[in-house]
């Protein structure tokens, strides 16, 4: 039996058929039509899936469920909310189940599927309690209890990405401030080089961003930090400092087994983790107890997919 798995983004949709050991044995994709709407985007991600089952000769009663990651969240009654997406309360599991009768239809966060694929076939199996943080443009963040994703009662927990961490500097997309978002992510490591710069420290990031401030991206300011640039290495230290305070709260309310870190973000994997478990738990309330490892997410992109398709 397989199943498929699509993860939609906010640019592009990406459809895999997963089988039982978690490999993507077919592949498909299409732009997210976001002005064309959400009848659109449905209509896009069925044509997709017919032709990656007629390409390939997959009978569909072989095809058990149908999975999707979504930015954003599904509510108890199946309706969806996307900010990105324009999506409000749109009424996504009854529209799913209407495209693709007598196939069983699962939707979560996107961040919570990538956890669950992290948890199943990747860097956490091992362990049955689980949490991702995934440090892209924003922060994502999936907890795992017992081998299952946690979104809470309502739908709408397992938000790690806005737990307020400080004071903050900028406002979040969220509407508040402070939030382990706009300290952890690419967005905000980049904003606070772009603050420092613009406010006239030297830096060889002007060099390698060619003096346009508005280009520079976060692997610049990692690529500076490894040249012991003083505005990277400040801008990394701040970072650090408050991963270290936003895994720490996880511990201390969570504790879960290990917990994985992923995203853009992550491919600088020993700036990351060097030091960190230390500066954790400097943070903790048990500080002589044994507490979680934390690690680099194993299955990179494909997370999104396999995810998607293991839900249910
Ligand atoms: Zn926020």
């Amino acid at each position: 039996m397989y199943s498929i798995g699509v993860d939609v983004g906010g640019t592009g949709i990406k459809i895999g058929v997963v089988d039982e050991s978690g490999n993507i044995l077919y592949r498909g994709n299409c732009v997210t039509d976001v002005t064309g709407g959400f009848d659109k985007i449905i209509s896009d991600i069925h044509d997709v899936i017919e032709d990656i089952i007629d390409q390939n000769d997959i009978e569909k009663n072989q095809i058990k469920s149908i999975g999707f990651g979504i930015p954003g969240y599904i509510d108890r009654y199946g309706k969806a909310n996307c900010v990105n997406l324009n999506w409000k309360k749109v009424d996504f599991i009854q529209k799913l189940k209407e495209t693709f009768p007598g196939t069983d239809i699962f939707a979560e966060n996107d961040a919570t599927v990538a956890g669950l694929a992290e948890s199943r076939f990747g860097s956490t199996k091992e362990h049955d309690t689980s949490v991702m943080i995934t440090l892209g443009t924003g922060v994502g963040g999936a907890i795992i209890i017992h081998g299952k994703p946690f979104s809470g009662a309502h739908g709408v927990g397992s938000e790690i990405g806005h737990m307020m961490i400080g004071d903050g500097w900028y406002k979040c997309n969220c509407g508040n401030t402070g939030c382990f978002e706009t300290y952890c992510s690419a967005t905000a490591i980049i904003k606070y080089a772009q603050k420092l710069l613009s406010e006239g420290e030297e830096s060889i990031i002007l060099d390698i961003c060619k003096q346009n401030i508005s280009d520079i991206n976060a692997k610049m300011i990692f690529d500076a930090y490894n040249q012991d640039d003083e505005v990277a290495k400040k801008v990394i230290a701040r970072f650090k400092d408050y991963l270290a305070k936003g895994i720490a709260n996880i511990v201390n309310t969570i504790d879960p087994g290990i917990i994985a870190i992923g995203g853009g973000v992550s491919k600088s994997e020993d700036i990351i983790l060097d030091g960190l478990k230390e500066m954790v738990r400097g943070h903790l309330v048990y500080k002589e107890e044994e507490f979680a490892d934390i690690v680099i997410a194993t299955l990179g992109n494909d997370a999104g997919i396999i995810g998607a398709a293991i839900l249910g």
